[in-house]
């Protein structure tokens, strides 16, 4: 995404021509930025042969998991319907594992009849709950037990998943007692031991740490596990951060790998979608106030939740550059009625007026999953931009099919 003349740039298409043409709110997406994001991780960790797992609840696009599906990536599913779409877009099941802290005997009994590669498992109600339907089933299940090592990912509060006080993974303990009972049982076959700490970490410290609590916990079952499953969570920068350093905790797990055999699974979401998608947006009105003026969209937190739901900031653009500079902070929200309903506030923006356009930038991951009709609000049209080809991968929703 650039300025090319003033005007912002998805490739070789120009977004303000997009807006024009399809109307606002709309996710649009770039082909090449997803490509280069995939050859980008499949490049830095070549050396290990990953499985990698595409995140499908960070973008849950049909067209898009399709696309993602011919760079040879499985699916990391964390519920039934998940599940389904991985399997629409034609990924494999042999590549698709299925996560989750509390998976039903109805989602249970369909993974099994799939013959995923993994289920994997978080407690020990629930791999009772599997080695139950496998029996009737008279089937041997892949499973995976999630451990929670306790490690600080450092990273937004709300989604971190890996210390003590978070629901997810069982603990050391735990994990002991459940690698007993799987090798006592008949129709379960422990295969996996999965973690996953958090997302959007910047910081490869805490990967090398959760690496070291792995390699101490292995060789404390003296299980050999033919997959370790790292998780997702690699950062991607919003702001002016860097995103996380790939070398690093590539050598790191290098170093892990030495005295194992197990095959390594990654479950990225974020890294490999993030920044392929802005959300364009046209200014309704601008309403002054004391100390800001208030810009209000026509794309709001139903559209994308990330702001509202864990104080996330996105960079907003303006789709025509000009050169005059707003003298009052300009404070950009949406019209739903909820104060939280509000992307982000911004000094110096450059002057707006109504009915411009702008655009609200690395929302390619948890913006359209996690999208719903809050206010009875249609969901937005959905386009991939690939060059100045233009396909909309999902139409606009209409008010008869949500009311
Ligand atoms: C959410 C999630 C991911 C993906 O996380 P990203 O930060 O998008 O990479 C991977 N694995 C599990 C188990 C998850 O819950």
């Amino acid at each position: 995404m650039r300025f090319l003349n003033s005007k912002l740039k998805i490739e070789n298409t120009i977004l303000q021509n997009i807006a024009k043409k399809y109307g606002t709110p709309a996710y649009c997406y770039s082909y090449k930025q997803l490509r280069e994001n995939i050859n980008d991780f499949k490049k830095n960790f070549k050396s290990i042969s990953p499985l990698i797992c595409f995140a499908i609840k960070s973008n849950t696009n049909l067209n898009l998991i399709k696309e993602i599906k011919k760079f040879g990536l499985g699916a990391d599913v964390v519920s039934m319907g998940e599940l389904m779409l991985a399997l629409k877009a034609g990924i494999s099941p042999k590549k698709i594992v299925f996560s989750g802290v509390g998976k039903t005997s109805k989602e249970i009994n369909f993974a099994i009849d799939k013959n995923i590669l993994l289920i994997n498992s978080e407690s020990k109600s629930e791999i009772i709950e599997i080695d139950k339907i496998a029996k009737i089933k008279k089937k041997q299940v892949n499973i995976g037990i999630r451990l929670n090592p306790n490690t600080d990912p450092k990273t937004l509060s709300q989604i971190s998943t890996g210390k003590k006080d978070n629901k997810f993974g069982v603990n050391d303990k735990t994990f002991f007692e459940l690698v007993r009972y799987c090798k006592n049982s008949k129709n379960i076959n422990l295969k996996c031991l999965s973690v996953h700490i958090g997302s959007q970490i910047l910081d490869h410290k805490p990967y090398e740490k959760m690496l070291r609590i792995l390699d101490k916990i292995i060789k404390k079952t003296q299980y050999k596990f033919d997959f370790i499953d790292l998780g997702g969570g690699m950062g991607i920068p919003y702001n002016n951060d860097k995103k996380l350093n790939y070398k690093k905790y590539h050598s790191a797990i290098k170093k892990f790998l030495k005295n194992k055999k197990s095959q390594i699974i990654f479950e990225p979401g974020r890294s490999i979608i993030g920044n392929t998608g802005v959300l364009i947006s046209k200014v309704i009105y601008i309403k002054e106030s004391y100390k800001k003026n208030f810009v209000i969209l026509d794309a709001a937190m139903n559209d994308l939740m990330r702001p509202a739901l864990y104080g996330a900031v996105h960079r907003i653009l303006p789709l025509l550059k000009r050169g005059k500079k707003s003298k009052k902070i300009y404070e950009f929200v949406g019209p739903i009625c909820e104060s939280t309903d509000k992307f982000t506030s911004i000094k110096n923006f450059q002057e707006l007026k109504e009915k411009d356009f702008i655009a609200i930038c690395d929302v390619g991951a948890y913006g359209i999953s996690l999208s719903s009709n809050y206010n009875l609000r249609p969901k937005p049209i959905e386009i991939l931009i690939n060059g100045s080809k233009i396909r909309v991968v999902k139409k606009r929703q209409k008010h008869h099919e949500i009311i």
